[in-house]
């Protein structure tokens, strides 16, 4: 294994002082870093990503089983380049998928009736997948979504579901992983160079919002383009939306008086909040 994946790295990793390390470490850094699946996902406890994890594994001596996407292949396959025991991967809460013997893959989908445009999903995304713009509803390109999962926690309204996609065992070869983790590492380290750019232009606009450009000692004293009442009043609609249409499904199977009372009390809410 050549070392060459650890030169021309985002300024996100010069913290990791790569070139201090012996040769026989940077071999080992770039073996490890190679097997992980470079969903950036920060499962392992590493919120920058793999590249971090693998550093760790091999000059911290952290434990090699912490990839929960990558599951027990990766554990045994790390384990086999730092010549230590194996262990049990960490758990994931997806099934193993028998093709792969890894967690099943997901991708993120989002409910577009519901999504109010607030962007804020938009820089948590470590691969650039979801496109949009303010106000407007938002859409996950689903052959770059990684299913990291990081685009679910800054949704203000919950419409971002995760669905399983398990893979086919035609793209379980060494090779199609190689080219994915490639493409994956690519589409991540732009997205790096792009956040760095952004940080580095004080006559930037864009708000603040994500770990990475945190990290980036970025500014943060920037506004989302909507004042905060018309925010927040958006923000409830979509809940009631939602309350409604749960209603209006249980209402088509079923009549119950309460319940009818209930959504015509919530379609009075939104008509006011409107
Ligand atoms: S894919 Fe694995 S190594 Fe990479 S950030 Fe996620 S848990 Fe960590
Ligand atoms: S769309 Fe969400 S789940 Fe998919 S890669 Fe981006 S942040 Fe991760
Ligand atoms: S965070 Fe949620 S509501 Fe906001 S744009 Fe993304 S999907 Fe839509």
């Amino acid at each position: 294994m050549t070392t060459e994946r650890l030169n021309d790295l985002p300024i996100l990793f010069n913290r990791l002082h790569l070139q201090s390390l012996s040769p026989q470490q940077q071999q080992q850094v770039a073996a490890v870093d190679a097997c992980l699946p470079q969903t950036q996902c920060g499962l392992c406890d590493h919120p920058e990503g793999c590249l971090p994890y693998a550093v760790s594994i091999v000059v911290e001596e952290e434990p090699h089983n912490k990839c929960v996407p990558g599951g027990q292949p990766v554990s045994d396959a790390i384990a086999k380049i730092m010549a230590r025991d194996p262990l049990s991967a960490r758990p994931s809460t997806w099934p193993v998928d028998p093709n792969t013997q890894r967690p099943t893959e997901v991708r993120a989908v989002i409910r577009e009736d519901d999504c109010i445009g607030c962007t804020k999903c938009i820089p948590a995304c470590p691969v650039d997948a979801i496109v949009g713009t303010g106000k407007h509803m938002h859409t996950i390109i689903s052959d770059l979504c990684t299913g990291c999962e990081l685009c679910l926690p800054p949704c203000p309204v919950d419409c971002i579901d995760l669905v399983q996609v398990p893979r086919s065992v035609a793209l379980e070869t060494a090779e199609y992983r190689a080219k994915e983790q490639a493409h994956l590492r690519g589409r991540y380290h732009t997205h790096l160079n792009r956040v760095a750019q952004q940080v580095a232009d004080k006559s930037n606009t864009k708000p603040v919002t994500s770990m990475v450009e945190t990290l980036l000692d970025n500014a943060s004293h920037q506004n989302i383009n909507i004042d905060a009442k018309t925010a927040k009043n958006t923000i409830a609609a979509a809940k009631i939306r939602t309350k409604i249409k749960k209603l209006e499904r249980q209402l088509s199977i079923r009549q119950n008086d309460n319940k009818q009372a209930e959504l015509a009390d919530l379609k009075q809410q939104l008509a006011q909040l409107n």
